[in-house]
């Protein structure tokens, strides 16, 4: 990065998943007990697939699914906190720091509200983050679309960094 570009950066991902029955699912680092799960080549984790694209959008790298392809048998069932962890050496690699993050998780069901603190546990514990830079809400597609009709699982994160 040269010493033209200001000390601080965003970025912005965005990540959706269909989804199919039974549990669990696997979102924000977690499993949640519930009768539904995301599908996709690795662990699917809407969440941290979005976080990811966000940091690693924040230093104009190449994007998780270039990464980590999903033709590639080693990404398969993989724990998506991998992908994450991938995105921060890298971030940190550039003498840079998360300032906060902010995500929006659109799902019709299970409710989140009671897993919200689980999952920024999580995501601090994978970025050595301070838990109070990352917000984490959720919203329901009110019953229309393929948010609201149960048929997929989506989210959107952006994050801030900054030079040490
Ligand atoms: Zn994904």
């Amino acid at each position: 990065m040269t010493a033209s570009i200001p000390p601080i950066r965003v970025g912005l991902g965005y990540d959706t998943h269909r989804l199919g029955n039974g549990g669990p699912l696997r979102i924000g680092g977690i499993n949640l007990d519930c009768q539904i799960h995301s599908i996709g080549h690795s662990d699917a984790d809407v969440l941290l697939h979005a976080v990811t694209d966000a940091i690693l959008g924040s230093i104009a790298e190449e994007d998780i699914g270039r990464l980590f392809p999903d033709n590639a048998a080693e990404n398969h069932d993989r724990n998506s906190a991998d992908f994450l962890h991938e995105a921060i050496q890298r971030l940190r690699s550039h003498g840079m720091e998360i300032a906060n993050m902010d995500c929006v998780i659109l799902a019709e069901r299970p409710k989140m509200a009671g897993h919200i603190d689980a999952m920024k546990a999580a995501i601090s514990k994978i970025t050595e983050t301070p838990i109070d830079r990352i917000g984490i809400k959720a919203k329901t597609g009110e019953g229309i679309g393929p948010i609201g009709q149960g048929e997929a699982i989506s989210a959107r994160a952006v994050v801030l960094v900054y030079k040490v």
